[in-house]
């Protein structure tokens, strides 16, 4: 029996500018699936967009709230600043040459523990990286522009900016289910499995020079970590009221029930419920090509459809020339 109610990350959801372009560069360049194209539900006039692997398996799932807009935020203390995506270790070339090809700059390749790491930014300011690994088993998905052996499998990591690391490091090894895996200056990693498997790791960057972040476009709202159950989900809620949090109600999202809580640091997090997942209203074959609204929204279609910009996903646009 294990008491590991945190498997690892469930999705980051993040700010961004024009929704066809933020399509063009997580389907389009990055090769992720669409899973879900819904309406924020708290504002159906906002797509809420989600990528990930071919099921939108936890661990893989990148959302947006895009706004046209919206104003540009800047990144700081108190975000989780830097996406990270595992990539196979034979991947990095491959990818160099991509992100060149399609304008995207990034940073030259660094080393960090065991991994090679290349630092980019989408199109609206967003820090994200690519992670190259040997210890990533999921299965990579494209829609063909990229060769299989080179896609992205899901994350590999979230980094969280913080001023100190104390009780965001308690907050995850004592509440969380993390343990401390690795540190390297200011970095200190933490993942819920010994080995720190991509999909599973929270690196806290604690450097009290940065200034603190302003939320907006290019910036994360908050990170969920999975939990396999609505019971399990309800027992991290005890223990972080225990530990002096405040966790919202359970919401329903429709593919997952949320909560929701700020950690001592000042970065969102939510914890996020494994089931009912993507699958629940599209099968795999046709996953992210509907517009799914919550069941509250469905008299208002035709109206919110309307106010929506409409989008097209257009994979072969982003073939690789190479
Ligand atoms: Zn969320």
């Amino acid at each position: 029996m294990s008491d590991q109610l945190i498997k690892g990350l469930h999705h980051v959801t993040a700010m961004a500018g024009d929704p066809q372009a933020n399509v063009n560069f997580y389907s389009g360049i990055l090769g992720l699936r669409l899973v879900k194209k819904t309406v924020n539900f708290d504002a159906p006039d906002v797509y809420h967009l989600y990528y990930g692997d071919e099921t939108g398996n936890p661990g893989s799932i990148m959302t947006f709230f895009p706004f046209k807009n919206i104003q540009q935020g800047a990144h700081g203390v108190g975000q989780a600043a830097t996406t990270t995506f595992s990539i196979p270790k034979k991947a990095v070339e491959y990818w160099i040459k991509r992100l060149d090809h399609f304008n995207i700059k990034h940073k030259d390749p660094q080393e960090r523990f065991d991994e090679i790491v290349i630092y980019f930014e989408d199109y609206d300011g967003l820090g994200l990286e690519l992670v190259a690994n040997d210890m990533d088993d999921r299965a990579p998905f494209s829609y063909g522009q990229i060769p299989l052996e080179y896609a992205i499998r899901g994350f590999y990591s979230v980094e969280l900016w913080e001023n100190t690391y104390e009780l965001t490091e308690s907050l995850l090894v004592n509440k969380m289910d993390h343990i401390f895996v690795n540190e390297s200056g200011p970095r200190r990693r933490y993942s819920t499995s010994e080995k720190g498997k991509p999909g599973q790791i929270i690196d806290v960057l604690w450097d009290a020079q940065k200034r603190y972040g302003v939320g907006g476009s290019g910036t994360v709202h908050h990170i969920a970590f999975d939990t396999p159950s609505d019971a399990d989900q309800l027992a991290v809620r005890d223990r972080l009221m225990q530990a002096g949090m405040y966790p919202t109600q359970v919401l329903d999202r429709q593919y997952f029930h949320s909560i929701y809580f700020r950690e001592p640091g000042g970065v969102l997090f939510e914890v996020a419920t494994t089931p009912p997942g993507f699958l629940y209203d599209e099968d795999v074959k046709t996953l992210g090509t509907g517009l799914k609204l919550p069941p509250w929204e469905e008299s208002r279609r035709a109206y919110i459809e309307k106010l929506l910009q409409p989008i097209e996903l257009k994979p072969e646009n982003y073939a690789s020339p190479y």
